[in-house]
This record gives structure tokens, C-alpha cells and sequence, in this order.
């Protein structure tokens, strides 16, 4: 028996290597790339299916191997989570590149790969999407398993599936689905590396704003497609018409009622007088805000959410947060984040580039919002006090309500229009120097005799 075996082993082997030699090009066959244009679909288009629940992407490892995510972007998890934005221009729900990058996404173990999605979603350049990607199956004995920058993948045991060039359509959401130009599946695959670039037809901001990737097994579950999420909306226009305000409680349909009666009315009132407290020449804020309440409001640096953020004139607020404090912070914070939307001015989210100087540190952008929402909407809730238990550790730059009364001691003693300036120094450009010329002292003068105030007023000895 063994004999024998051992004696038909080379005809076999002979006859099957003309099949190999033919299996090898249908391989490389081109990727069929199949592209989708949809406005607010939830990314279903009449081309692409809208994005998968439980493909294996779902559960992979996504790293950056080279570039830099934008300080804006979501984190990468945005890209796998099966969710979607809601709106066509959310920082927070997308991951983006400052300047292009690469993303590893590790399956976990051999996977046959049928297909792969990827879905962007904004209303301008960061719509389009272009990429290479690559897969591997770490049988190259050069194999490089974090091809950074600099590195063609393609010569350390990389294949290059597809090449993806989206930037000749509108912009809007964009599905791609690459799938094998023959076969079920383009391979068994562990690692699948996407080297992204950014919108070729644009400058500026021009990284994409992915909303999701999908790696499809070809050996997997059934596949569950994202459901279109039903939007609640109501719109609210002023008296005099010349604002509107559209609240967005989809995800949190009981705060409807509330929103309407409790909050929206307060932020009415409030944002007219905003825009005249800090005025810019020549600088316009929006006449529309958005609201929406959000049950995950998760930001760089802020794995557990915060309360609320604005970007643009989009304000979105955490709805376990708002819930939670009806009775308590929740229009304060409102109040913040619309000083936020005047700040940014222009009605189009894009801050004017400063003239000269620079943009002022976040410190002082978030002093003005806390300034103007404890000393001027809340003064009886008195929540920006320096009292004996924290003074030893106030820093004038310590940002929010630390710096919101540093900057009321700067008002009440030294500019009565410190809000309005500030405000013009975020359009015309910051530097420390305006201090000295406004109040005759620098900033660290002017922080050391503030803090010296509160430890005398306080009976505290420094
Ligand atoms: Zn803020």
C-alpha cells in the first residue's frame, strides 16, 4: 500500500499543476468596486447595502500604524461599532486623519474575506474616500506585520486587494463594497490594512470622515444590516423669525417634552443676547442651531462621554446627562455650549483664521462660555465661587469655572468689555500681549493679584 502511494504521488502532483497555474491569475483578478451616493439613508444606496452589525470586523483589533488622527475625530471604534451618524458633518461619530494615515484592522485569525464596505458620510470634501488596501496572511518570509510610513506594503508580504478613488462624486454618503473580481472570497486573510490618503480634488480639510468599515467572512453569520434610525425632530423658530432651532431627540424620545417646554425657550432667549454681549465685525453666527440628544456623547480624551459639545452650529448633548439634571445643570450646559456656536461665528462651523497671533488656548474659549453662563445666566447658583477649600489650588488657567472668575475679578477691576475683546481676539488672533494693553498688567500679574484677592477676601494665608 504505501508503495503504491508513494508511486502515484508525483502523477497526481503533475496533473493538478496546471490547475494551480490557472487559479493563481483568477486571483489577481481586479476587485470589482461598487460605489453608493446616498443623502440620508443610512447609507443604503440602489448600488450598496447599508452597513453590516456583525461582520468580522465587528470584533477585530483596529490600531493606527502610521499618521495622526485629527484632534476631532472619534475614536477608532467609531469605525466597527455598527453605528452611524445621524447627521452628514459629526466629528464625534466619525474617525479622520489629519493628513492621511494607516489602519490595521487584525480579524483575530484567518478569515476568508468575501467582501469589504467602508462608509463616509459629510456634506464637503470629507466626503470622498481614497485608499489603498492590502491583506495578508503572514506566509511571506519578509513579512512585515505594521508596514508604517514609508513602507510599500506590497514588497513586505502585503497583497493589494483594491485601490479606492470616490473624490469624482458629490459629496454625501459614500458606500463602497469591494468585492473579488472572481471566486467567493479574495483569500484567507488575518490582517487587512487600509493606507489612506486624503480627497485628491481638495485642500484644506480634506481627510475622510469614515463612518464605518465592514470585513465580510465568507464562512460568517448571516450579516445584520445597520436599521435607518427614525429621526424625531421638531423645529422652533423665534418671534421675530430670524433664528431657527431644530431639536433631535431620536434617541431620547422622552426629553421631547421637556426639551420644548424647558429648554429650548431659555436658549431662545439667550442666544440673541450672546451675540450682541460678543460681537465680531464682519463675522456672522448662525441663524439655525441644531440640538441633539445623544446617548453616547464620547470625545478624544473622553472615554465616559461628556455632557455636551458643540461643533459648528451643532450642539449635542448626552441624554442620560440632561435626564439626569433637568432640575440641575442641564440648561447651564446649554447655555456653554451656545456661547460656543456664537464663538465660532460665520454660521458655517469654520472659525475665521486669526488675522495675526493665534487661536486663544482652549482655557480662555471655555472661561468666555462659563463666564457668560455662571456670572451672567446663573449668578444666584453662585457655581463658579472660589471658596477656602479650593483657592489654594486656583490657577487663573485652570479653564472653566475657575477661569470664568478670574475673568469677572479681571471685569469688575480692570475691562469692562474683556467678553466682547476675547471674542474678537478668537477672529483677529490671540497673543498674551493683549493683556498688557487692555489692563496694563500682564496675564500672570493680573492671575497672581487675583488669586491674591480671593485669599485675603477669604481670610487665607498664602
Ligand atoms: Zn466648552
Amino acid at each position: 500500500m504505501k508503495l503504491r502511494n508513494a508511486s502515484t504521488r508525483p502523477r497526481l502532483i503533475l496533473r493538478l499543476l496546471p490547475l494551480l497555474a490557472i487559479a493563481a491569475p483568477i486571483h489577481a483578478a481586479p476587485a470589482q468596486i461598487t460605489f453608493g451616493l446616498g443623502q440620508d439613508s443610512g447609507f443604503a444606496t440602489k448600488t450598496t447595502p447599508a452597513p453590516a452589525t456583525n461582520d468580522a470586523a465587528a470584533n477585530a483589533t483596529f490600531k493606527v500604524i502610521a499618521g495622526t488622527p485629527d484632534p476631532n475625530s472619534a475614536p477608532l471604534a467609531a469605525l466597527h461599532d455598527g453605528k452611524i451618524p445621524r447627521s452628514e458633518d459629526e466629528p464625534g461619530s466619525n474617525f479622520f486623519f489629519n493628513g492621511g494615515g494607516r489602519v490595521l484592522v487584525d480579524l483575530g485569525k484567518p478569515t476568508d474575506v468575501a467582501s469589504i464596505a467602508t462608509y463616509s458620510w459629510h456634506p464637503g470634501a470629507r466626503a470622498a474616500q481614497n485608499y489603498a488596501v492590502y491583506a495578508a496572511d503572514e506566509a511571506a518570509k519578509n513579512f512585515n506585520p505594521q508596514p508604517g510610513a514609508g513602507v510599500q506594503p506590497a514588497e513586505v508580504g502585503w497583497q493589494l486587494l483594491a485601490k479606492v478613488d470616490t473624490s469624482g462624486n458629490k459629496p454625501g454618503q459614500h458606500a463602497v463594497c469591494i468585492t473579488p473580481g472572481s471566486g467567493k472570497s479574495f483569500g484567507k486573510f488575518q490582517r487587512v490594512l487600509f493606507d489612506i490618503q486624503t480627497n485628491p480634488k481638495a485642500q484644506g480639510f480634506s481627510d475622510t470622515f469614515f463612518s464605518e468599515i465592514d470585513i465580510v467572512d465568507a464562512n460568517g453569520p448571516t450579516l445584520e444590516r445597520v436599521k435607518i434610525p427614525k429621526r424625531i425632530t421638531a423645529v422652533f423658530t423665534s418671534k421675530d423669525k430670524n433664528f431657527h432651532y431644530t431639536l433631535d431627540v431620536s434617541e431620547a424620545p422622552d426629553l421631547q417634552e421637556w426639551c420644548g417646554k424647558n429648554l429650548i425657550p431659555v436658549l431662545e432667549d439667550w442666544y440673541p443676547k450672546i451675540i450682541g454681549l460678543i460681537p465680531v465685525t464682519g463675522v456672522t453666527p448662525s441663524h439655525e442651531i441644531t440640538f441633539t440628544l445623544k446617548d453616547m456623547t464620547l470625545l478624544p480624551g473622553h472615554m465616559d462621554g461628556v455632557p455636551a459639545y458643540a461643533s459648528g452650529n451643532s450642539v449635542v448633548f448626552n441624554a442620560k446627562f440632561m435626564r439626569d439634571q433637568q432640575t440641575g445643570e442641564a440648561i447651564g450646559a446649554g447655555i456653554h455650549e451656545i456661547v460656543h456656536v456664537v464663538q465660532f461665528g460665520s454660521g458655517q462651523g469654520k472659525r475665521n483664521r486669526p488675522r495675526s497671533g493665534g487661536q486663544p488656548p482652549t482655557w480662555v474659549t471655555e472661561g468666555v462660555a462659563d463666564y457668560i453662563r455662571w456670572f451672567l445666566y446663573e449668578p444666584q447658583s453662585k457655581g463658579a465661587e472660589i471658596t477656602t477649600r479650593n483657592v489654594g489650588r486656583a490657577k487663573y488657567d485652570d479653564s472653566y469655572r475657575t477661569t470664568a472668575n478670574f475673568f469677572d475679578w479681571v471685569i469688575k477691576n480692570h475691562e469692562k468689555d474683556l467678553m466682547r475683546k476675547l471674542n474678537i481676539a478668537t477672529h483677529d488672533g490671540y497673543t498674551e500681549q493683549l493683556w498688557k494693553d487692555w489692563t496694563g498688567k500682564t496675564l500672570q500679574e493680573l492671575g497672581a493679584d487675583w488669586k491674591k484677592a480671593n485669599m485675603e477676601r477669604l481670610g487665607v494665608k498664602g
